[in-house]
Parts: C-alpha cells; structure tokens; sequence
C-alpha cells in the first residue's frame, strides 16, 4: 500500500487531527456532501457544521447523504457563496474545509473561482481558532483551467507567517494535474 497519499486524503488526515466532539466548522464547497458527512462525524452530537454550495442539486445530494447516515441535525446547509461566510457563520470555527473545482457529475461551467475563494479563505481565516485549520485541495487542469490555482498560490504566498503557519503539497511527477493540497494554521 502506498504511503504518500492523495490530496484529498490528507486534507482529511490534518482535519481530523483538530476537530473535536462538539466543535464548530465549516464546509465551503457542500458538492456531493463527501466532506460534510466526514466533518458531521467528526463533530459529533454536540458540533456543528456549516456547509455552503451555490448550487440547489449539490444541497439537496448532500442532505440526501446526510439523513441517510442520521447526521442532519449537526449540519447548517446554506444556499450562497462561500464568500458570503460572514453573514452566516457567528462563531468561532476549529476548522473550514474548501475542495475547489465543479461538481463531479455537475455543470462544469459552474466551478469556483479564485476571487471569490480568496474573501471565503479570507473570512475562515477570521473565523478561526489558534491551532485551528483551513484545508484547501486545489482541483484544476481540464474544465478548471489554471486560473484559480494561480490566484490561490499567489494569494497564500501573501499571508503574514506571524499569524498562519501555510503549507502546499503536490505531487511532482503525476500527470493529470494532480490535485494540490493547502493548509493554513493560525498561529496561537
Ligand atoms: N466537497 C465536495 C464533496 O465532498 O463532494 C466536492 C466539492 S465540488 C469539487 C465544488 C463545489 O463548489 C461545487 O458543488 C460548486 O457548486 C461549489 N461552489 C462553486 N462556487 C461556490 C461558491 N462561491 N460558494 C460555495 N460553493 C461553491
């Protein structure tokens, strides 16, 4: 079995390592609900989780998924952009998740975007807990282009390394544009 592993898998790995039964989080990007239903687990009966999606379909596939495991009461599903965070989200978070790209099986027309993903990394980075995480796995090549992969790179590349502690891990020798991995902690 292979012992570097992908990058949703780490994002998943660091994520748990901070989140806690009864925390508050948030899912940026809902999609088919994958990472909401992990992060529902994670929190367990006393948590909450917040998970943003433009899209109708991408909320009712993740509710879907979400009742099937009884875990629809530790979840907000919001109908607005990611970037709208702050109107939504009143509380401190231990972790945000973002998993940037179109839905899988969707429109791919309707992806994120860099400017927009920038003020919601931007917003749980305010939101955030010291020690706490932001995970980001940057999905681009293809339909996605690599216009938001650059604007996000350039972005983190920014960030006062008094305050966030960033880190990108990429496969270098993989075809395909593999996707990349981003994580922020916020320094205590
Ligand atoms: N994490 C998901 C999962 O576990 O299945 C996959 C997410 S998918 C790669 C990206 C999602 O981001 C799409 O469902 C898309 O509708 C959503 N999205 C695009 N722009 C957004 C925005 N501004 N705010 C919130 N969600 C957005």
């Amino acid at each position: 079995m292979c012992v570097l592993k992908n990058s949703l898998y780490q994002s998943h790995e660091i994520v748990s390592r901070v989140v806690c039964n009864g925390d508050t989080v948030v899912d940026a990007t809902a999609g088919n609900g994958h990472d909401t239903v992990f992060l529902a687990r994670l929190v367990g009966t006393g948590g909450q989780v917040y998970s943003f999606d433009i899209q109708e379909s991408a909320l009712n596939t993740t509710k879907n998924r979400l009742e099937s495991e009884n875990l629809l009461s530790r979840v907000n599903l919001i109908h607005d952009g990611h970037q709208n965070m702050m109107k939504h989200v009143n509380k401190p978070i231990k972790a945000a998740m973002f998993n940037l790209g179109y839905l899988p099986g969707g429109d791919h027309n309707v992806g994120t975007r860099g400017g927009t993903t920038i003020e919601a990394v931007k917003s749980a980075m305010e939101l955030v807990v010291p020690h706490g995480i932001i995970s980001i796995v940057v999905y681009y090549g293809g339909d996605s282009g690599f216009d938001e992969k650059n604007e996000v790179i350039n972005y983190i590349k920014t960030i006062d390394c008094k305050k966030f502690s960033v880190m990108q891990t990429e496969f270098v020798n993989q075809i395909n544009c593999p996707p990349i991995f981003i994580c922020l902690e916020k320094i205590g």
